[in-house]
């Protein structure tokens, strides 16, 4: 059944021999170098010079929000958690890096950092933080990965390119079926495909920096223990939700002892500062009032993941029920159709989705699966080539681009997306289709 969900060619009939001239790309060098590490002052071997950090999160950044659904599209709220993180990094070890702060529109519980500062926290968290010294402790965490360079030691430059065509282990622990098979069959990002999974020693030199930073910018202390202490609590009565974040920032008591140890000996004369606790809740007020569409979400989500799809639905109805024209909850009602295959429904709901939020590229892709499956082949097109638009360089979006053309008989058209897709992407099953097509119209001899 699932080998029908897409039109992804399995049968091709090229030799090894004449496919070898598309293999021959060169394997990326690192730069090597030493430099001081900004947090130590200690020279340190690193692997990628600071523009390239700013290049790999350039690059990747905007994938991974897509992947969570965009940025929430409450501008008060946005602009506060940004100028929350901005009032901290500016009194970090780099003040200098690029740094942006938002929420994004995903149900699970996490928050990460790329390595040029964007950083993005979920609404499955923010919806549980109780004041803006637990955002500050947050955000001030995934700062210190800035700071430490720990988000550029994880990452690559061919990062997106290999996570897109499954050249990396895309997915992280509920992931792993259900809503990933779907991704990946679709050639779409898993959800943690892009973050960097840290150490636990990376996690304590992060938390003690994300400590000194909040504490530096006005807040209280103690914002940290709360947010440990809510991350403790989450992953005992909610494992599901906080499984990504654990598994990128592995979680302990230890941590929430360190913190608490931390705060009571080293920053004991700070604990009078704010906690800010009313700007926080006076800024989350709509996000609030969605907390049960979210938790339905999460819920809806899990069920995905054990392939439980009927009860997925339920979960997915009763959030769209309370919050009807959520992005987030719209996209994934139509994944959940889409993986039973019922195109005309998944169809309804992702042009909704388009509708509700026209800027977020995840809805395009997903629209054009659905109306290559009832092969309406000119919307399919026009669909990727909206993605494209909004998020380019996506090869596999090529691709789809030069089947939709095929099957519209535009082959030169076509002929030219699937060369363009061989010269990024020489394995796998769409490269050898690819090449296959351009043999057979002569394009190659
Ligand atoms: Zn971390």
């Amino acid at each position: 059944m699932k080998n029908r969900l897409i039109y992804i060619p399995t049968k091709h009939g090229i030799t090894r021999r004449k496919f070898l001239w598309v293999t021959s790309v060169s394997a990326a060098g690192f730069l090597l170098g030493c430099a001081a590490n900004p947090v130590t002052g200690k020279s340190q071997l690193m692997l990628v010079s600071e523009d390239e950090e700013i290049e790999i999160d350039r690059q990747n950044s905007p994938y991974q929000f897509s992947t969570d659904y965009g940025s929430i599209q409450d501008n008060t709220l946005n602009n506060y958690i940004n100028q929350t993180g901005k009032k901290i990094s500016a009194l970090t070890h780099r003040p200098h890096m690029p740094y942006s702060f938002r929420g994004v529109n995903a149900a699970y519980v996490n928050a990460y950092a790329f390595p040029g500062g964007s950083i993005a926290a979920t609404r499955g968290i923010l919806v549980d933080l109780r004041n803006e010294a637990e955002l500050a402790a947050l955000l001030g965490h995934e700062i210190g990965h800035v700071n430490a360079r720990h988000t550029s030691e994880q990452m690559s430059k061919s990062a997106l390119t290999n996570a897109l065509i499954g050249g990396i282990a895309a997915f992280a622990g509920a992931q792993s079926s259900g809503l990933g098979n779907l991704a990946s069959q679709l050639g779409m990002l898993g959800a943690g495909a892009l973050l960097a999974h840290y150490s636990r020693d990376n996690e304590r030199q992060a938390d003690a920096l994300g400590l000194e930073y909040m504490v530096k910018a006005g807040y209280n202390p103690n914002g940290f223990v709360g947010l440990m202490d809510m991350l403790r609590s989450t992953s005992k009565h909610e494992p599901s939700a906080i499984e990504l974040m654990f598994s990128t920032h592995p979680m302990s008591d230890e941590r929430y002892r360190t913190a608490l140890q931390t705060v009571q000996t080293k920053y004991r004369l700070t604990q009078n500062l704010p906690f800010y606790r009313e700007r926080y809740m006076d800024h989350t007020v709509k996000l609030r009032a969605m907390k049960g569409a979210i938790e339905a979400l999460q819920k809806g989500e899990r069920s995905m993941a054990g392939e439980k799809y009927d009860e997925a639905e339920t979960y997915f109805e009763k959030a769209l029920k309370q919050a009807p024209d959520d992005y987030a909850g719209l996209v994934m009602m139509a994944k959940c159709q889409m993986v039973r295959e019922k195109y005309s429904e998944a169809g309804r709901f992702i042009e909704k989705a388009k509708k509700v939020y026209p800027q977020e590229a995840q809805a395009y892709y997903l629209a054009g699966f659905v109306n290559m499956n009832q092969k309406k082949f000119d919307s399919a097109y026009e669909d990727f080539k909206t993605y494209e638009n909004i998020l380019p360089g996506n090869p596999n979006i090529t691709f789809y681009q030069g089947l939709s053309l095929e099957k519209m008989d535009r082959v030169s058209e076509s002929a030219d997306k699937y060369y363009r897709y061989i010269k990024v992407v020489n394995q796998g099953d769409k490269a050898k289709y690819a090449y296959q097509r351009l043999v057979q119209w002569g394009y190659v001899k």
